[in-house]
């Protein structure tokens, strides 16, 4: 039987038809000089934004109308930027200067383009919306084909390079049976609202757009797998176990453990209030990764103390009986402030002046967040735990915790991010309570791999048998020790770092079930042996092969 192809899978559960491929790319319009006045240009160019947003907002309402309000609020959004003053302004500039009104609109979308694409993984995953609105305008004033998603009467798996969110917004889930994208991370709009209608999505699959039209696939959206020409039976046995997989899902309530009972508690990465809902929903027992540089992006100065103390206090009320871990400001690299920039030129950002680093040049916005979250916590009965991202050794570590005693603040950690800060863990842990393991950078200091290029993406697996070994010390240093980077949201690996100490996980809230799951499934031995096994395998690879060998339930529930 030959391989199925191989992508990343974002939404769970099986879904087999024919390929129907969103239409293909808009061009780059010519530069040039436009042959009619300017003014003709502008006001084209603005009538086409115009015509857009409008028709933005029409699919906002029928997707509202379809009880989707997550397709609504992305629309929404999208219809605002086709309408900033400032992107006309762009617009109105570069017409004054003879471009034609298609590459007027082009050109002044590439400026918010690269801002957005430099300011880190969650904003980069926008540039995809703001290119879909962009297309939209040129296609209209070029006349050419709206891009989006065919028509079609029967059920058929729709294959794009990226999916706009203006497409599967308005989706009839009845119709689309997967999706599946070349491009696109967990992070995508793809990926989002795939969840959210329930559709198997699988993204990042390397030659989607070669496949014909036509061509019957059966999509494993839990696996990441395509599967071209399926037989009856294999479509038949995918089925027989999503379906298992999704029983199980839902048999698997309550706090996380391992089968035989030992505890890890399951906690959500969250970016900020309007993550709760999802956290709450998949039974996040707390959050164990407030990313809180959200409400500090876009701002020419830090948020005002009440603001902070207010977005602080929204998420600690969600919880009341649980534990809430705040990391402080994590500015710099692929997360750049506008009011703290780099002290100097930065060749290599990933390596620069990031995290704590930064707030030890800045103390007074590091004392601000403090004093905010300590107010915030005032009278609640959540757990406050605050961590510092990006410590490197134990003078660090000192430095952040008498920070937060000086704001009354009584539990301080740190996240093991620098393999220098895992190797000397023991070093650290005498001056904290708690560590936090960010697998994210962990993997990207230990390979010296930078986590924003693409092409290096395979030094980024966190299955590196050198990334384990740098996770163990940390696990055994005597302190509690979760684990938040994307590595805990994987169910086989979530058993690995139990069995190697880690004391919690935290995860983006779709990835709670899965995990939940799989520790239900498995002893704490059953995860030690696995552990050890990985930590014996030379590569990633053989490391997931050999640990899932030690995890037999994986296999049967379709992990
Ligand atoms: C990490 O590095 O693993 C982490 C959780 O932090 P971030 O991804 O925000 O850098
Ligand atoms: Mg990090």
């Amino acid at each position: 039987m030959p391989e199925p192809l191989r992508g990343t899978g974002v939404s769970p559960g099986v879904g087999a038809g024919t390929v129907r491929t969103v239409a293909g790319e808009i061009p780059e319009p010519p530069a040039g000089t436009a042959a009619g006045d300017s003014e003709t240009e502008r006001d084209t160019a603005l009538a086409a934004l115009e015509d857009v947003a409008a028709d933005l907002e029409a699919r906002a309402e029928r997707a509202a109308a379809a009880g989707n309000q997550d397709g609504r609020d992305v629309l929404v959004a999208q219809a605002m930027m086709a309408r900033d003053p400032s992107l006309a302004d762009g617009v109105r500039e570069r017409t004054a200067a003879g471009a034609t009104a298609a590459r007027a609109v082009y050109e002044a979308f590439g400026v918010y383009r690269e801002l957005l694409a430099g300011a880190g993984e969650y904003l980069a995953a926008r540039v995809r919306d703001l290119d879909d609105i962009r297309d939209r305008a040129v296609a209209r004033l070029l006349g050419l084909p709206m891009p989006g998603v065919p028509e079609s009467d029967e059920p058929f798996v729709l294959v794009a390079r990226d999916l706009a969110p203006a497409d599967t917004a308005v989706l009839d889930p009845a119709r689309v049976v997967a999706f599946v994208t070349e491009e696109g991370g967990p992070t995508s709009h793809t990926a989002i609202i795939a969840r959210t209608l329930g559709v198997p999505a699988v993204v990042a699959l390397r030659g989607a757009t070669s496949l014909a039209d036509g061509t019957r696939v059966l999509v494993d959206g839990a696996a990441g797998t395509v599967r071209v020409d399926p037989s009856d039976e294999e479509v038949a046995a995918a089925r027989a176990a999503a379906a298992a997989r999704a029983a199980a899902l839902e048999d698997a309530v309550g706090p996380g453990a391992t089968r035989d009972g030992h505890p890890v508690p399951l906690l959500a990465n969250i970016g900020g209030p309007k993550d709760l809902d999802a956290a709450l929903a998949n039974g996040a027992e707390g959050v164990g990764l407030y990313r809180t540089e959200f409400l500090f992006l876009d701002r020419s100065a830090p948020p005002d103390p009440a603001e902070q103390e207010e977005a602080y206090r929204a998420v600690l009320e969600a919880f009341p009986q649980g534990r809430v871990v705040v990391r402080t400001l994590d500015a710099g690299a692929d997360k750049p402030l506008a009011f703290l920039p780099p002290p100097g030129e930065e060749p290599n950002p990933a390596l620069g002046e990031r995290g704590l680093r930064m707030m030890r040049r800045h103390p007074d916005v590091l004392a601000a967040q403090l004093a905010a979250l300590a107010r915030a916590a005032a009278g609640l009965t959540a757990k406050l735990q605050v961590m510092a991202p990006m410590v490197t050794d134990a003078d660090d570590t000192a430095y952040f915790a008498a920070a937060c005693r000086d704001a009354g603040l009584e539990h301080p950690g740190v996240m093991i991010e620098v393999p220098a800060a895992a190797l000397r863990a023991r070093d650290l842990a005498s001056e904290v309570e708690f560590f936090s393991i960010g697998t994210n950078d962990l993997a990207q200091y230990a390979c010296a791999a930078d986590r924003q290029i693409g092409a290096l993406a395979a030094l980024q697996d966190p299955w590196r048998p050198a990334l384990l070994d740098l996770i163990a010390p940390a696990a055994d240093a005597g302190v509690p020790c979760g684990v938040c980077g994307e590595a805990a949201g994987d169910p086989a690996l979530a058993c690995v770092l139990v069995g190697l100490g880690v004391t919690s996980l935290s995860m983006s809230a779709p990835s709670l079930p899965l995990v939940r799951t799989a520790l239900a499934h498995h002893t704490l031995a059953q995860c030690q042996a696995a552990a050890a096994a990985a930590r014996s395998a030379r590569t990633a690879a053989e490391a997931r092969e050999a640990a899932r060998r030690h995890l037999p339930a994986l296999h049967t529930l379709g992990l």
